[in-house]
């Protein structure tokens, strides 16, 4: 019998050598994440937009793709099809790519033979395009078929050459590995993989210290390839993404995080999204090398985001000039980046400094942004996409059906399939609770089998149940997390917190029984023996919070934010006065309830309280108007109703407002002009800007016009007696196309007449300044101003003024 074992143990081993997909036993992540094929969602919150996901996120991605030419690139470089490179960015592939991944992961837990039988297609498209060495990127393939006509801008006459400026090669292969890992898994078919070895064994063949040494302009590629050495058990792919990260640095653009050398960077700067991969991948070799260097680097940088660089929605990368980082404490409101992909790629960096060091400061950031920053990136009906995803709005923002750069919309979808992948981490001894959501879970924590289910209403009501099943009776240890804000924690660090402390606190019983674990990590740990159908409840209390943020952040100052539970909520158009949102101050003190409304966004909490319009006078004050109701709906549903106001930061001073305009002459007119345009409305704003060129100031402008007449113009209500006006004119120089323009006049309406006016001094042209004019009083209907544009270059007003 014992011999039998042997035989069967040698021959098992021969299979899985052979096979060559063994996943070796080395070191990794000393918590393990249980994989989302393990656990099933069972609630009304995740699991429904897991569906959706997979019915229409996926499904209108790829035939995006298909329209906008991405998988015709594929049949051209496969010799399916002939023509020339159909899209615009040679990143392109990597939509396909990270659309299969999604579709791999859906078909885990939505099983669909049509889409199975779809990415066998697709996937056979891509291995035509793969050149007879590996090499993949359809761009160059292309090109190559008209003799180099066609090769991208990015791209350089040579393969790689580029890649650390634009190229994107590597870029389009880690998501290739990526996707290739997902769908080995999901389907066991071997068809994508083999195209990625093929193209890594390349990549490991050309690059190297005394080869190619061109590291990766965006990173992704380092993720990749751990994932394919786990899956293939070859080291050299693992040895090649630490060769990426090491040759990083320390000459290069902080843009790219080319800076510094990987090891010696403490601060989150430039592009996030290629920041928040480089950090996972850099905790990916940490943990399976058990690299100090690495993990001291990340350590400090996620400080540095949490401390100074993140909003209170979890959104990260708060410019879009470099679509990333600022200076700490810059968290610009209505500007906010916050690109989709970057809440992702904070979602993998959390995730896997968890795994690490087993603390729960990591979920609570990652759980934050899953339920406010992620989740706004896409609409309830899954087809509408927001790129980024700003925490104020004046209705110019809008989610999209899909973008150019299609990056955010195809990140959605391969990262909702995998969400019950957060909810559990398991070690030989220990079952982490990070997430509650209802579920099904079948775990092994080592030789261990324990079915666990939840039930709970998250994330609208915090009481949960848990069942914990082991297969035998057994000691070991599960961890709950309580979350900070259920422990008067609206953040990690300081940056925001709770305007007052809750003494509600949690309770967790065990079969009924109410007991007090002890708490490490922000995690309570119960050890003991369990036996069949234990059951725990876990009680967090989830009071309506007030939050303030550090008197550092200049754009949340005298504002309040609100969160209950781990939502974040805003003030938007549909649910307040008139569509009016961003003209309210809230009071302090002001009592905030909660309630369900089933028929609003599909089943939604929302917050009432009540607020004051304010308004500014004719005499220049700010006036406050009657205490009316104020509805506040969950962040992440915003812009599902159309575009208009929102704001998650509100005043709580008249000061700290953005007043109505006072009900002035040119407040009441119509206004118009030559040229109409969204922003002709900044003319009788009554925001005064500082300078004459401050960007913080809507403006109205005729660029591109240059060296001709253009005007503006006040229809009145009703004729007015007139005798001044004045002017506050744009002037973006040097850099800019617009400076003050070279002359003015103004003129009136009369009878149906238009008439200059008499104008008591001449009429000057200033920078940084009011233009006055008194004129001799007439009556008028309506008041024009003329404006002369230089020869070389146009102009713009900020504000035009009539008394
Ligand atoms: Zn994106």
């Amino acid at each position: 019998m014992k011999k039998l074992n042997h035989l069967l143990i040698l021959l098992a081993s021969i299979v899985i050598l052979t096979s060559g997909c063994a996943k070796t036993e080395s070191a990794d992540y000393p918590i393990q994440p249980v994989p989302f094929t393990s656990v099933k969602l069972t609630d009304n919150f995740w699991a429904p937009r897991i569906m959706k996901n997979a019915a229409v996120t996926i499904p209108i991605a790829f035939s995006y793709c298909e329209s906008s030419g991405r998988v015709k690139n594929f049949e051209i470089a496969g010799g399916l099809d002939t023509g020339t490179f159909k899209t615009i960015y040679p990143f392109d592939d990597s939509d396909v790519f990270k659309i299969i991944e999604g579709a791999a992961y859906s078909l885990q837990t939505n099983p669909d033979p049509k889409l199975d039988a779809y990415l066998d297609t697709l996937i056979w498209k891509i291995g035509l395009s793969q050149e007879d060495d590996g090499y993949l990127y359809t761009n160059r393939t292309i090109a190559e078929m008209h003799g180099g006509k066609g090769l991208h801008e990015w791209a350089s006459r040579n393969r790689w050459e580029l890649d650390s400026i634009l190229s994107h090669e590597l870029y389009n292969l880690g998501h290739l590995y990526e996707a290739a890992v997902a769908h080995y898994q999901a389907t066991g078919k071997r068809s994508l993989l083999d195209i990625a070895i093929k193209s890594a064994d390349l990549v490991d063949k050309d690059f190297g210290q005394d080869k190619v040494k061109v590291y990766p302009g965006h990173q992704v590629i380092e993720m990749g390839l751990v994932k394919l050495y786990r899956v293939t058990g070859e080291k050299k792919y693992l040895d090649l993404a630490k060769f990426f990260l090491d040759i990083r640095g320390p000459r290069g653009d902080a843009y790219n995080q080319a800076h510094m050398r990987v090891v010696d960077q403490t601060e989150a700067v430039g592009h996030s999204v290629r920041a928040t991969y480089m950090y996972s991948g850099m905790a990916d070799i940490a943990a399976i090398e058990k690299n100090d260097a690495y993990l001291n680097a990340i350590t400090s940088i996620w400080e540095d985001i949490v401390y100074g660089k993140i909003y209170l929605t979890g959104g990260i990368g708060a410019t879009g000039g470099n679509e990333g980082f600022a200076d700490p404490f810059v968290l610009p409101n209505m500007s906010a980046y916050c690109e989709t992909c970057a809440s992702i790629g904070n979602i993998f960096t959390n995730h896997r400094l968890f795994l690490l060091h087993g603390d729960g400061k990591y979920i609570d950031i990652l759980e934050k942004t899953l339920y406010n920053s992620m989740l706004s990136g896409v609409s309830l009906s899954a087809d509408r996409f927001f790129y980024p995803n700003p925490l104020e709005s004046n209705g110019q923002h809008e989610r999209q059906a899909w973008f150019g750069c299609a990056c955010c919309p195809s990140n959605v979808a391969r990262f909702v399939p995998a969400i019950p992948g957060y909810v559990y981490g398991v070690t030989d001894d220990e079952l982490y609770v990070n997430l509650y959501i209802s579920n099904n879970a079948e775990i092994s924590l080592g030789s261990k089998k324990v079915k666990v289910s939840q039930k709970a209403d998250f994330p609208w009501d915090g009481r949960v149940e848990m069942t914990v099943d082991p297969e035998s009776d057994g000691g070991f240890i599960v961890k709950l997390r309580i979350p900070g804000w259920a422990r008067n924690e609206a953040i990690p660090g300081t940056l925001y917190m709770f305007a007052e402390q809750d003494d509600q606190a949690y309770r967790i019983s065990v079969n009924g029984e109410q007991i007090t674990p002890i708490m490490e990590n922000g995690y309570a740990s119960i050890k003991r023996r369990w036996k069949k159908g234990d059951k725990i409840s876990v009680d967090l209390p989830m009071p309506v919070r007030k939050v303030i943020a550090d008197e550092r952040i200049r754009d949340d100052s005298g504002k309040i934010a609100v969160q209950r539970g781990p939502v974040i909520f805003c003030a938007e158009w549909p649910d307040n006065n008139d569509g009016k949102v961003l003209n309210l101050v809230i009071n302090k003190e002001s009592v905030m309830t909660s309630e369900f409304v089933p028929g609003l966004l599909g089943g939604t909490r929302i917050i009432k309280t009540s607020g004051n319009q304010t308004r500014k006078t004719l005499g220049g004050e700010i006036e406050t108007l009657e205490n009316e109701p104020v509805t506040l709906i969950p962040y992440a549903l915003w812009n599902n109703r159309g575009p208009g106001q929102m704001m998650v930061w509100l005043p709580t001073t008249p000061e700290s407002s953005k007043p109505l305009p006072a009900p002035t002459i040119a407040f009441r007119s119509k206004v118009k002009a030559g040229k109409i345009t969204r922003s002709l409305s900044a003319v009788n704003d009554q925001v005064e800007p500082g300078s004459s060129n401050d960007r913080s100031v809507t403006y109205y402008h005729w660029w591109p016009e240059k060296d001709q007449w253009e005007y503006v113009q006040y229809d009145f209500e009703k004729p007015e007696i007139i005798s001044k006006t004045k002017v506050y004119w744009y002037d973006d120089g040097p850099d800019g196309g617009c400076r003050i323009p070279d002359e003015w006049e103004v003129l009136y309406l009369s009878g149906n007449i238009w008439k200059l006016v008499k104008a008591k001094s001449p009429l000057k042209v200033t920078k940084d300044g009011w233009d006055s004019v008194d004129f001799v009083p007439v009556k008028a209907s309506a008041i024009k101003i003329r404006v002369k544009l230089n020869k070389d270059y146009s102009a713009g007003i900020y504000e035009w003024v009539v008394d």
